[in-house]
């Protein structure tokens, strides 16, 4: 009969109770497992992952990893990879350690998240790699344009026109160190462990108004449909963000007087966020890039309305570290669509991670 032994584990059976309570304390997360893959004690942790389904092992590597101590009953190593949720390509790989015990014939498994300490360190190397090249062509330029200041001081026209390109650049500067921030900190940070139920409603309307000068300016009009009553859990800040950076694309690369849109869908667990323009679209062969740090379809178009090329990226992590996926279809010269997944919350039982 399973049972609760307080608010959080869950057990089956009679085990020492002693046992048991150490197993709670641990930091780690664990499992008992008699034989049959029969699961005698699993602690919160491991229902929040989603390893269990009906009482069940989900995860055919870490039933693997358990028939293995079962046969040898030597203590097992290994790491695991589950899905952070029902969508997306998100991964989250644990360790977990399968210790055989003789006397109960049982195996306790002790699961623990170390690896995203390594895959953060990775990720870090080489992204600071890529922005010490990005920051060298706004500083070059700086630095060429004070000398042109300069050689040029009885001259009042130059120097007003120098100066305007040094305003432009520092401009450049000063919005790529904000987005490198933006991207690091989503890079460290799980927005799962400090999740927040968000109304999609609220989050997309904060981000239409975040859009909303640029948008006057090029006589864009950003539209809404009516929005679903869905929650989704997250970091509220980063999911806005996200939407904006749709948004501040949608407009960049669309002619003046043009329209953009948001429209929001429900299909089953997933509501999709929809933002579509009539601009100048991406070309077939370079859709899967432009999710890469750095990467631009035409870096002097970028340059000129500011883009950094980690607006996507960004948009990307977030989806991703949600448990969601981010889509794009585009026509060159017709318009592009993006579409953010994410899956939706409902408080009793169907809370995806
Ligand atoms: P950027 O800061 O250069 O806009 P992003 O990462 O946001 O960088 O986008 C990468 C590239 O993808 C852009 O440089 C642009 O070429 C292309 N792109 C993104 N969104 C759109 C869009 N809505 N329409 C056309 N091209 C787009």
């Amino acid at each position: 009969m399973w049972f609760r032994r307080d608010e959080s584990d869950v057990v089956v059976d009679e085990i020492s109770p002693t046992f048991l309570n150490v197993l709670s304390e641990l930091d780690q997360d664990a499992l008992l497992i008699a034989p049959g893959e029969v699961i005698r004690f699993a602690t919160e942790g491991i229902e929040a992952l989603h390893l269990l389904r009906d009482g069940r092992l989900n995860s055919p590597e870490l039933i693997a990893l358990i028939r293995v101590v079962r046969r040898t009953h030597q203590t097992h190593t290994g790491k695991i990879e589950i899905p952070r949720g029902p969508i997306g390509e998100g991964l989250r790989e644990l360790t977990v350690r399968a210790i055989y015990l003789e006397d109960l014939d049982n195996i306790v498994v002790l699961l623990s998240d170390e690896s995203e300490a390594e895959r953060v360190h990775e990720v870090r190397r080489d992204f600071v790699a890529n922005i010490s090249h990005e920051l060298k062509t706004p500083i070059g330029a700086l630095s060429l344009l004070s000398e042109a200041v300069l050689s040029a001081a009885d001259e009042p026209e130059s120097v007003v026109k120098f100066a305007t390109r040094m305003q432009i650049e520092a401009k450049r500067l000063t919005d790529l160190v904000q987005e490198i921030i933006n991207l690091s900190r989503l890079q460290d940070s799980d927005p799962l462990q400090v999740a927040t139920e968000n109304y999609v409603e609220d989050l997309v309307n904060e981000a239409i108004d975040s859009v909303k000068t640029t948008s006057e300016a090029k006589g864009i009009a950003v539209s809404s449909n009516a929005i679903p009553e869905v929650v989704v859990l997250g970091d509220s800040e980063q999911l806005v963000m996200a939407i904006h950076n749709l948004l501040e694309n949608a407009i960049n690369y669309s002619p003046e007087n043009t329209k953009v849109s948001v429209s929001c869908t429900v299909n089953g667990d997933i509501v999709e966020i929809i933002v579509a323009d009539q601009g100048i679209g991406i070309p077939d062969d370079v859709q899967d890039r432009i999710f890469e740090r750095f990467y631009r379809v035409d870096p002097a178009r970028s340059r000129e309305t500011g883009g950094t090329g980690l607006g996507l990226s960004i948009v990307k992590h977030v989806a991703t570290n949600h448990g969601g996926e981010v889509k794009v279809w585009s026509s060159p010269n017709v318009g592009s669509s993006f579409a953010m997944r994410l899956p939706i919350y409902t408080p009793n039982g169907g809370a995806t991670q």
